[in-house]
């Protein structure tokens, strides 16, 4: 079953995406399985990561910024060549074992939908199988 899901991000940051890959996963009714979580734009990306320290999001940001700069000698006419690089960097999906009718994850892990080029009006998918 596929799944699709609207959100509103902020200028930049990591939004916790795991209540609807587990809201998905519910609804499918599938106990065994995998799930892919998939973002089709080109400045956003999802990730699995840290969910305790709310300053790994923001570190995460920030160390994005300066690994991938925007960089004056960039020539894309839109301007966020940054965003798109960021965007291949972390990648435009994750796939999640699912056990149990649950999304396998680490205690310390959730799913991530990852904004470089906000704010705007996103989406993604969820494909339970
Ligand atoms: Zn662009």
């Amino acid at each position: 079953m596929l799944f699709t899901f609207q959100l509103k991000t902020p200028a930049q940051g990591l939004m916790n995406i795991t209540p609807e890959v587990e809201e998905a996963i519910k609804e499918s009714g599938v106990l065994e399985g995998i799930c892919v979580i998939f973002c089709p734009h080109t400045t956003a990306a999802i990730t699995i990561n840290e969910n305790a320290d709310p300053d790994v999001k923001s570190d995460f940001i920030k160390g994005m910024d300066r690994f991938f700069p925007d960089l004056r000698e960039f020539q894309h006419c839109e301007g966020n060549s940054d965003a798109h690089i960021k965007s291949s960097a972390v990648g435009a999906s994750e796939t999640v074992i699912i056990k149990g009718g649950r999304p396998l994850l680490g205690t310390w892990q959730d799913i991530y939908f990852c904004e470089f080029d906000g704010p705007r009006n996103r989406k993604f998918y969820v494909k339970v199988m």
